[in-house]
């Protein structure tokens, strides 16, 4: 089963973000909005969307620098809307680490052949990952299923992404700092009751014994761990 992609436009001209809306909609893409970078720094953190729209011209700030700030946490694919059509402005949106560019006005069958090459390129690091084994649990990368004791387990996006950077350290500590921001995006460091509560979702859901914990573990003031056998990795099989 393949799950609907989504698109993040941050875009602040109503005109165009009607107009994107309308397509990618129609595309079948599920699409957030923001207005400013800063909004969409945010929205990016928590929605985490497959591909990020970003105008250059912002009203808060340049969208290079959104992209310079993005690009120290996500490798998301970028497509990159300015109006300014000059050379020196793609280049210095690709060196701030856009994947590609498109001038407005652009022409809708043009921005959908962009968009469509950025999502396959995007496709198999998301589609693809090992199998983890917690105890009776049994976590596939591939599909994202959960289950216990081969019954599916029900996680939400927030507790999977918690889940899946656990399981990324395989049995190594993830600090506080390293989780709240790559799980709920930059500016969340010091949220750390996040932490605290989402791990007890996950143990509630997944251990045995949710008051004692055997895989899904807290180091105080460090960061939690998780102990994880890994059973097999798809990415070899194929
Ligand atoms: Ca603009």
């Amino acid at each position: 089963m393949k799950e609907q992609r989504s698109v993040l436009v941050i875009e602040d001209e109503r005109a165009i973000l009607r107009l994107l809306r309308d397509v990618l909609e129609h595309e079948n893409l599920i699409v957030f909005e923001a207005s400013t970078g800063r909004m969409g720094l945010v929205e990016l953190g928590s929605r985490r969307p497959d591909l990020v729209i970003l105008d250059l011209g912002l009203p808060d700030m340049d969208g290079k620098a959104v992209l310079r700030d993005l690009r120290t946490w996500s490798q998301i694919p970028v497509l990159v809307l300015s109006a300014r059509g000059n050379e020196e402005e793609k280049v210095a949106s690709l060196d701030a680490g856009a994947d590609d560019y498109l001038v407005k006005p652009f022409g809708v069958p043009e921005l959908l052949a962009r968009l469509r090459a950025l999502l396959r390129r995007s496709e198999g690091p998301i589609g693809k990952g090992p199998i983890y084994r917690l105890g009776s649990v049994c976590i596939n990368m591939v599909t994202r299923s959960v289950t216990k004791s081969d019954a599916e387990v029900h996680l939400t996006p927030v507790e999977f992404r918690l889940l899946s950077e656990l399981l990324r350290a395989e049995g190594r500590i993830a600090t506080q700092r390293h989780l709240l921001r790559e799980v709920w995006g930059p500016g969340h460091e010091s949220s750390s009751h996040y932490l605290r509560i989402y791990m007890g979702h996950l143990r509630r859901k997944l251990e045995d014994d949710p008051a004692r914990p055997r895989y899904l573990l807290t180091e105080t003031g460090v960061g939690c761990r998780c102990l994880c056998e890994r059973l097999a990795d798809p990415d070899l099989a194929v």
